[in-house]
Parts: C-alpha cells; structure tokens; sequence
C-alpha cells in the first residue's frame, strides 16, 4: 500500500521505473521520417555532432505517433540556453516563465528546451502552490517528470530513429488515453493551465482522460482564477483555434470547468439565447481550421460575445439611446469586462468593436452606402459576420442573399439590385421611419431607427 502510494507520488506506473526509459525501435514505433520538418532534424544533429543530447520532444512526438504531422517542433537537449546560442547563427534566449532557445531557420521557428530538473519543491510559489519561475536544469528523467500528460513526454531521437519512453506514454497512445504524470491534483495546484489543456487535448485527439486525472478537475477548477489572465487567454485562444472548438466547448463543460472561470465562456456556455449562433461561428471557425485557412481572432471573439452585444444594445435602446451610439456603448461595456478578465488584446477588441459596428450599415441600401462599405478594408469580415446573423435566424435571409449577390455582381448588375432592394423592403425594414441623424459616436458614423431586436434598419449618416 505505502510503497504504492510511493510509486504514485514518483509517477511510477505498472512498476516501471521512471528513470529508466523504454526505449522503442521504428518497427515498434512506425514514425515516418518524411513527417518531420528537416530543420528539426538538422537541428538535433547540430546539438548532437556538439556532444550535446538533443531529442524532438511533446506533441511533436505525439503527433508523430499519431501520423500526424506536427505542426510545430519543440527540442530538448542537455545544452544549457547558452549553448544551444552560440550554435546557430539565429537563436535568442526567450525568458518569460521558463527559459528557452528560439532558434529560427528561414520562416520556421523551433524551441529549443533545456531539459528542467525535478526541483519545483523549492521554485518558488504563489499562495495557492502555484510555480512563478523554475528554471532549475536537470537529468533527463527529470524532464520528463515535469511534463503534463504521459503522451506528451516521450522523445524522439530522429538520428537513430529511436523513441524514449519514461511514462507509459506509447501504451497511452494506443488506448486514447490522457493521463497526467504524478499526482493530479500537486500538478494541476502547480499550474492549473494543465486543467485547460487536458480538455483541450481530449477533444482534439479524441483520447479519454483517465478518471483518476479528472476527477479533480471540477474541485480544483476555482485555481485557473489565480493564472495570469493573458496566460489563460493564451490556451483559450489554442482551444478555440484548434480546429475542435466545439468539441472543446462540449469537453469543458462536461469536466465542469465552465463555471465562474472565464466570462467569456460563462456568456458562451450559459446563454442558451445565443447557442445556435455561436454554434454556427465554432462550426465555420473549425471548418477553416481544418481546411489550413487562416481565422481571425477577432472575429471569432466578436462572435462568442455577440449576443451579450445584443442584449445590452437592445437595452440602451430601451433606456432611449439611438441605435448607433447604444450600439457602441453595448460594445464598451463589453469590451471593458473581457479585457478586465481576458487580457483581450488591443488589436482584437478594435476588431471586434469594427466588426459589430459596420452591421447596422448592411441594412443600409440606398445610394451609394452600400458601395462605401464595399470598399471598406474590413468588408469582408463584417459580412461573413452578417451570414452568421442570417443563418442563426436572427435576420432575414433576404438580406445576406441580397448582400451575396451585390458583392459577386458586375456594376451595372448592382445598380439593378439596389433598384430591387428599394422597391422590395426586406421583412427587417418594414416598419421604416423617415431616415434620422443620429448623434456621431467615435469615428462610426450611422444612424438608424428601430426595428426590432438586433435588426436595426440603419439609416442616414453612413459616411466614413
Ligand atoms: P500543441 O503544440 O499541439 O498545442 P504541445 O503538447 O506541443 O501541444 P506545447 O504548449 O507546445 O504543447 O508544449 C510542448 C511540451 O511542453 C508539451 O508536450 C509538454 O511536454 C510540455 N508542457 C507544455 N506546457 C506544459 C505545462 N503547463 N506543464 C507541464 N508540461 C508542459
Ligand atoms: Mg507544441
């Protein structure tokens, strides 16, 4: 029983002794070269023609046992960061929580790791055991006992095409198995992030998390309030452009940690008002993911809190402010709570603020007010913004096709579909006032008149 409890604690599994790696050939691993990057390979054998051990390490290896091919590469090596440095001509030592080698070849970037020792007993600690800086280095074993999960701390040594297997990793692979290294509960109070991660892993390989490593998840989830938001807004971003939002939407939840952690999820998991349209933009989102197209973050988050958007502009409209200057205030207020608690960056809320307020100017179409918005950079988005608005039932979908169709048209064909469009108002506009100027509000400059929930028909001021 103690010695048990003993091999717990060490992260001994099935009696294995973990400093002693199971060592694992190609016939028994079956990792195609082809799948690597070469410059990981050059990198490896640079270190190692140096005397130095270096090894592809983490989701690299896993991906690779996987057969899929990694979309990045992480090294590790018993070089100290100084000299890995001063091996290649473009590497920086990067030092935020952890220090690390960023060695660049061309466009691609690979981390270089120094292996860490086991010596978080004495790293120092927040109040509630979390690690604030560890950058003792360490035997291999060590490492490898600091990693997350048993499938993300196996290494690859692509010189003798062998994979070293401290954790029990290469059996958990084949069973989808997530399984923490050690004691669950020591590693997530050490860095509750692994709790995001691990669900995050779930729903993108589709492994199970062994129950002994998530049962503490719901109890402990409370932790993740105490990481740096910007951290946390980090992994969420990882998860959300993971290609498997939903499924990771759906695996937070189902592991109880949507609750008070992060408003942004309590606004997407809560509301079932908004589920189908949030459903839709993590559908598209995934669906661009997988198909290698880029995604934009700022539409994404312009997404996920666009009916807390609706609600609270439906609301200042209620109080008697115009359309367009309720719409920015919703938008404010907002904006101001996810950039308290989510380190939303700068850039993306602009984003998101640009994308909500160009939509009152889709139901803009006279003139030349839907030509202007053509030409705006940021068109693009603010349609396929619109899409989502129409497939969720929240607008007609006269208007996305209308729009569908005067931006694939030729000139002389959109000067007939505006014709149409004023002779034919959509269901959104029927109840049309004569066009108003609204109060100017920032640098957004429309107004509108009331039509119902989120279906302002915007008119008058449109200009830039
Ligand atoms: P992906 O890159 O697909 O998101 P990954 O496993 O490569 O997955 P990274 O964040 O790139 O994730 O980390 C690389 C490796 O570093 C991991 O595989 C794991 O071994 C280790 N690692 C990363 N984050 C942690 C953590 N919070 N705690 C312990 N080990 C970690
Ligand atoms: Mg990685």
């Amino acid at each position: 029983m103690i010695k048990k409890f003993i091999r717990k604690i060490l992260g001994v599994k099935d009696g294995r002794n973990p400093t002693e790696p199971v060592t694992l050939g190609v016939e028994q691993h079956g990792i195609d070269l082809k799948l690597l990057s070469p410059n990981a390979i050059r990198l490896t054998q640079t270190l190692q023609e140096a005397g130095f051990k270096a090894f592809v390490v983490g989701g690299a290896v896993r991906d690779l046992l996987l057969g899929v091919k990694p979309k990045d590469f992480d090294i590790a090596t018993d070089a100290t960061p100084e000299q890995v440095k001063k091996l290649f001509r473009r590497a920086f030592i990067i030092g935020r929580r952890f220090q690390i080698v960023h060695v660049m070849f061309g466009q691609e970037l690979l981390e270089v790791t120094t292996f860490r020792g086991a010596g978080s007993a004495n790293a120092p600690k927040d109040e509630h055991g979390r690690v604030l800086r560890d950058n003792s280095f360490g035997p291999q074993h060590e490492d490898a006992a600091r990693r997350d999960f048993t499938i993300n701390a196996m290494y690859y040594d692509p010189a003798t095409q062998t994979v070293l297997d401290y954790h029990g990793g290469i059996e958990d692979i084949r069973d989808k198995t997530l399984r923490i290294i050690g004691v669950p509960e020591a590693r997530y109070r050490e860095d509750p992030v692994r709790m995001l991660r691990v669900v995050r892993f779930a729903a993108k390989l589709g492994f199970t998390i062994e129950p002994t490593t998530r049962a503490p998840i719901p109890v402990m989830a409370p932790l993740i309030d105490n990481v740096p938001a910007a951290r946390v807004f980090d992994e969420m971003l990882k998860l959300l452009l993971s290609g498997h939002a939903l499924a990771c939407l759906k695996e937070l939840r189902s592991a109880g940690l949507h609750h008070g952690l992060l408003p942004l999820l309590d606004v997407v998991l809560e509301q079932p008002i908004g589920m189908k349209f949030v459903t839709l933009a993590l559908e598209s989102t995934d669906g661009r993911v997988k198909a290698g197209k880029g995604v934009s973050p700022g539409f994404l988050f312009a997404s996920l809190l666009w009916h807390q958007v609706l609600e609270k502009w439906n609301a200042y409209r209620a109080a008697g402010e115009a359309p367009i200057p309720a719409l920015h205030l919703a938008a404010d207020d907002v904006l101001e709570t996810q950039t308290d608690n989510l380190a939303l960056q700068r850039r993306i809320a602009t984003d998101m603020r640009d994308i909500w307020a160009m939509q009152p100017r889709f139901e803009r179409r006279q003139g030349k007010a839907p030509y202007k918005l053509l030409e705006n950079p940021r068109f693009r988005a603010g349609y396929d913004f619109l899409l989502l608005r129409c497939a969720s039932g929240e607008l007609d979908a006269e208007i996305g096709e209308w729009w569908t169709a005067f931006y694939d048209a030729e000139s002389g064909e959109r000067e007939r579909l505006l014709t149409q469009a004023n002779a034919r108002p959509a269901a959104g506009e029927k109840k049309k006032r004569p066009p108003r100027r609204g109060p100017r509000h920032r640098s957004e400059g429309a107004a509108g008149n009331d039509t119902g929930m989120g279906a302002p028909a915007a008119a008058g001021a449109g200009e830039e």
